[in-house]
């Protein structure tokens, strides 16, 4: 596949660095070249900026907001907003959601959700996974029973990434527990998250912070008109948002800005003399770029609603592969600065956020979230191999 720039996207990448250059705010762009984390309210911010501009959601389709982009001027857009140290806006709404709505929902959905999703008025979260139903997801045993035009939902929801900020979620929920197979009486419904009956408890992960919650539906009534596409058929919609989710987690475009940043940390530490540490380094990058050459491929087979089939699994599983790698490197690089606290009494963080021990910690999420490793490769074994 030839990765060579074209006259034209080499005019679109000048396009796009100017108008980065122009419009991040310093300290957003400060938070990753410190290798901080970005906020929250920064990720937002940036979103807003964007959507001024016409570019929150680049691979939608123009009629619904989208900007019509090629596959390569997404990649372009992508490395080099990366690259500058802006957030990644989060998938929840513009890759999940969002794409779901356009191909499944209907017209009085897309014009109810699609504009505040773009603008981000209303922020969403997925609500999939439960506390006996994670890997296996189609085992999941959140109720949705008919009332009149509402469904009540009952059950718990968990793991639920930023559901503290969330105004609607997207949940996976059983409405036909008679169902010959568990995957036949799954349907998929919107949730507002105001409604009487959700309660959201705080988790705190390994790495002291609070990026995921427990959601708690107690009698939710839901109306009918909530439910995407057909009843009893949400286990269609999940694989196809699931695959979609496989490929943003992978985070090609961050994972190479942050092996960028990892090697101007190491040359102001004398460490790319150290062979030992410049080897791993090389390996590192020599990687990011087969996963790179692999994105594109796997992208330009999707094309606009395109299925990205078990290729994503492949990518999930190595793109998470190469964050943790760049977290145990860059503690390797850290040194005793990658330690999490200071001494004594005091709670002020040491060193950086991501390149320290708090990265580190949360890096172990990665393999996890989006399916585990163990289930992407089954999926390769059996899609890919044929095993
Ligand atoms: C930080 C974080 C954020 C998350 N955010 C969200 C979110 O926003 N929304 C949401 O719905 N979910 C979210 N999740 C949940 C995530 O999708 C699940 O954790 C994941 O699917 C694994 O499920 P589980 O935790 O129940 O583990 P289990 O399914 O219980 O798996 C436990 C272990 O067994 C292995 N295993 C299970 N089945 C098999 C098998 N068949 N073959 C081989 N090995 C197997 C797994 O690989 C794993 O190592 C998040 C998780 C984390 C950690």
């Amino acid at each position: 596949m030839d990765l060579s720039l074209s006259p034209a996207d080499l005019a679109f990448r000048d396009q796009v660095r100017a108008f980065i250059a122009a419009n991040l705010p310093a300290d957003i762009a400060d938070t990753f070249h410190q290798a901080g984390r970005h906020s929250f309210d920064q990720m937002m911010r940036w979103h807003r900026i964007l959507y001024q501009k016409g570019w929150v959601a680049p691979h939608w389709p123009v009629e619904h907001g989208g900007a019509g982009w090629s596959v390569m001027q997404q990649h372009i857009f992508d490395s080099e907003a990366m690259a500058a140290g802006a957030p990644r806006l989060r998938p929840f709404a513009l890759r999940m959601i969002g794409p779901i709505l356009i191909h499944f929902g209907n017209d009085w959905q897309r014009e109810r959700f699609l504009p505040p999703m773009l603008s981000g008025a209303e922020y969403w979260c997925q609500g999939f996974s439960e506390p006996g139903a994670g890997s296996d997801l189609a085992s999941l045993s959140t109720r949705a029973e008919h009332d009149g035009d509402d469904y009540i939902v009952t059950g718990q929801k968990t793991w639920t990434t930023t559901g503290q900020h969330a105004d609607w979620m997207f949940a996976l929920v059983r409405t036909d527990p008679q169902a010959d197979r568990p995957q036949k009486g799954i349907s998929m419904l919107l949730i507002d998250m105001k409604s009487p009956g959700v309660t959201v408890r705080p988790i705190v992960t390994i790495d002291g912070d609070h990026h995921v919650n427990d959601v708690f539906l107690d009698g939710v009534r839901v109306p009918a008109s909530h439910l995407v596409g057909q009843e009893n058929k949400g286990w269609d919609y999940a694989k196809f948002l699931l695959a979609h989710e496989r490929v943003t987690v992978a985070n090609v475009g961050q994972a190479k800005a942050e092996i960028g940043l990892l090697k101007r940390l190491a040359q102001a530490r004398g460490r790319l003399d150290d062979p030992v540490f410049a080897t791993s380094l090389i390996d590192l990058e020599t990687d990011m770029s087969a996963l790179e050459v692999t994105n594109l491929r796997m992208l330009s087979q999707l094309g606009p609603g395109g299925d990205a089939g078990a290729l994503s699994s492949f990518l999930k599983l190595r793109g998470t592969e190469i964050q943790q790698r760049i977290s145990e490197l860059a503690m390797d690089l850290m040194g005793p600065e990658a330690a999490p606290w200071q001494g004594g009494n005091g709670d002020a963080r040491l060193g950086p956020e991501r390149y320290g021990t708090h990265g580190w910690l949360f890096s172990r999420a990665f393999t996890v979230f989006g399916g585990s490793s163990e289930i992407q490769k089954n999926i390769v074994a059996k899609q890919i191999l044929g095993l």
